[in-house]
């Protein structure tokens, strides 16, 4: 393996250890997925055209599909402050497409919905050399990766707790719930605003892209992290697919390292 040392600061030296550990919640069309906000399933058919059929098993002389999805709502999602203006920004041109030091961070919400800046920095021993955060919720059960969110249940964080993460400069915030905000909020999406830097809701003012100040951030939601990865310093590679939309499907790497 080619071995890569990482220098965080003058008394932080790494090196990659070779475990890579996926984040992401893979996709299976039509069958159980995670689910946000009611919107449909994410599908896949064969392509019908002109009488042919994408699908070998029917007479067809190759297998090529058609999907149906809502990257918001149907898994593991990397998004831009283009999900909250008038005018368009992609996100596939604002993930690193170098690694970023990552720092992964568990919070218990067993007695909580909501995720307030108190207990963040509870859960959180800053480290004022890394530009992502990888949050992981507990209790972490395997049903994440298929859970139907519904209003009553779904956690979320408080515009206050996202504006300690944003005060520690990071640029790239990964969640395994399936939104910053409240299920319900009446569109105000408070901790979206707060993250992407963009005037508080209650002007209801549309919003563009000029009016962010942290334009260059990203956010990955319905993530999910096993329970064997420790809480700890990685290299992020948060790959998203090269789709030119607000928000598109992404399979973050976390790239364990160990100190020299
Ligand atoms: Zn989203």
């Amino acid at each position: 393996m080619t071995q890569l040392t990482v220098t965080l600061s003058d008394d932080q030296h790494y090196q990659m250890t070779g475990d890579v550990h996926d984040l992401s919640i893979r996709q299976t069309f039509n069958e159980q997925q995670p689910n946000h906000f009611g919107a449909p399933t994410a599908t896949i058919e064969p392509l019908e055209v002109d009488g042919f059929v994408g699908d070998v098993a029917s007479g067809g002389s190759c297998n090529a599909s058609r999907i149906t999805m809502v990257p918001h709502c149907n898994g593991t999602h990397t998004e831009c402050v283009g999900h909250l203006t008038k005018d368009f920004l992609a996100v596939d041109e604002l993930c690193p497409a170098l690694p970023v030091a990552a720092q992964l961070i568990t919070i218990d919400i067993s007695n909580r919905k909501q995720i307030g800046a108190e207990a963040l920095a509870q859960s959180w021993s800053i480290n004022p050399h890394v530009s992502a955060l990888v949050i992981r919720t507990t209790p972490n059960l395997n049903s994440k990766q298929y859970r139907r969110y519904g209003a009553e249940d779904t956690a979320f964080f408080t515009p206050d707790a996202v504006a300690l993460i944003v005060s520690q400069n990071i640029d790239h915030l990964l969640i395994d719930l399936p939104s910053l905000d409240p299920y319900h909020d009446d569109g105000k999406l408070a901790a979206h605003r707060v993250f992407f830097g963009l005037p508080a809701a209650d002007t209801q003012a549309v919003v563009s892209v000029s009016e962010s100040t942290r334009a260059h951030a990203t956010l990955t939601e319905m993530i999910f992290v096993p329970k064997t990865i420790p809480d700890d310093l990685y290299l992020l590679n948060l790959q998203v697919a090269p789709f030119a939309i607000d928000g598109a499907p992404s399979r973050p790497l976390l790239w364990a390292l160990e100190t020299t």
